[in-house]
């Protein structure tokens, strides 16, 4: 046993080499994953990429067809040898549309998991954890007089009441409106790392996996595509997929010149990149910098607005941007508040390069 051994945590969570197959389908293509204990992961990417198919297969509701899935170290399922059952595992289930017991009280659910407890602190766990996700004046009611939202968050305390090591969730916040979504998934990190409990998040929502995620896993057909922190995935994106998963995008094809690629809103730093290679230039609309300029349509300031809209937090302006050598490109901007600048109203643009990423075609 070397040093290292000895001073790294086992993974709580380690997938290895999983691939998986329905039915002459490959939908998960031989994905390698680990996660510390204590850490939460978002499994984040399209519809149909896979997600839950990885997370069933961790949760042990898949057989391993292909690869090994260990927990704190110990390998619990591998093709032909073992396969340690969900219930065996010590781990935390919720889905989508995990079904509540009907017959049992909300209580009685969210107890039904804490067998090891001495029966008189059961109930205390149980209230606390509802307590957490605004669901303690529910107790005594049933099932099928929650709207699906509550249930949802009675599925939720039920999996985090026995204090799993590891939690998989597979869109668990999905059936709860807008607003009480953001409080839920609020008070569910803050469970999640009180416990200390490693999780695995699936979601294809960009923005739940950037808040409750310590690291993404963005998934696309099958495979890993990046891995990192939601800074890492946001700011330093690896392929153009990654960039407009995260939203809109402006997209301009270029050429490499003398190390920069020139666009209508001004060069680009390319100078990684061979000379006169064809690239893809990615302006995400907050990098459009505008300032409005007192000058007349006429006048050699080319670039102007041709639609502004007021989404709330922020605004959108439709722009069309014209560069020294003739290039033209019609742009969008996004610029925080209320922006609302004429029709044609001439401007300037500055941009912020470390919005900007080009890749070559
Ligand atoms: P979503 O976000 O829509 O839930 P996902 O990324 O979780 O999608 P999976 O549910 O893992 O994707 O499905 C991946 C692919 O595998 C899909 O094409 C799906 O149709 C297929 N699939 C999933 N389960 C089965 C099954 N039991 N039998 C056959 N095909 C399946």
């Amino acid at each position: 046993v070397s040093l290292s051994d000895v001073s790294a945590p086992a993974s709580a969570l380690s997938l290895r080499g999983i691939q998986h197959t329905f039915a002459a389908n490959k939908v998960v293509k031989g994905i390698d994953l680990d996660i510390a204990p204590g850490e939460v992961v978002c499994l984040l990417g399209p519809s149909g990429c896979g997600k839950t198919t990885l997370l069933r297969i961790a949760a042990g509701l898949e057989v391993v067809q292909e690869g090994s899935v260990s927990l704190d170290g110990l390998s619990i399922a591998a093709p032909g040898k073992r396969h340690v059952p969900p219930e065996k595992r010590n781990v935390g289930l919720a889905f989508q549309d995990s079904a509540l017991f009907p017959h049992l009280s909300v209580l009685e659910n969210v107890t039904f998991g804490l067998k090891n407890l001495p029966s008189s602190q059961r109930r205390e766990r149980a209230l606390e954890l509802l307590a957490q996700l605004g669901m303690a004046d529910y107790a005594e009611s049933y099932p099928h007089m929650l709207s699906g939202g509550q249930q949802q968050r009675v599925a939720l305390a039920r999996a985090l009441a026995p204090t799993p090591k590891l939690m998989l969730l597979d869109e668990p916040f999905s059936s709860l409106d807008a607003r009480l979504r953001d409080r839920i998934r609020d008070d569910t990190l803050h469970v999640l790392k009180k416990l200390g409990s490693a999780t695995l998040l699936v979601t294809h929502d960009p923005e739940e996996a950037m808040f409750m995620a310590d690291r993404i896993a963005l998934m696309r057909d099958g495979e890993i595509v990046q891995t990192g922190t939601p800074r890492e995935l946001y700011c330093a994106p690896v392929d153009p997929f990654v960039v407009t998963f995260f939203g809109e995008v402006n997209e301009l094809s270029g050429v490499v010149k003398c190390g920069f690629v020139a666009t209508p809103v001004g060069p680009v730093d390319a100078s990684w990149l061979p000379e006169g290679s064809n690239v893809q230039v990615m302006i995400r609309p907050e990098a459009l910098r505008i300032k409005e300029r007192d000058l007349p349509v006429e006048s050699h300031s080319h670039s102007h607005v041709v639609m502004a809209k007021l989404l709330g937090r922020s605004s959108l302006i439709h722009l069309c941007a014209h560069g020294e050598d003739g290039q033209e490109a019609h742009l969008h901007a996004r610029v925080p508040g209320v922006f609302l600048p004429q029709e044609g109203q001439p401007i300037d643009i500055d941009l912020d390069h470390s919005q900007v990423f080009i890749f070559p075609r």
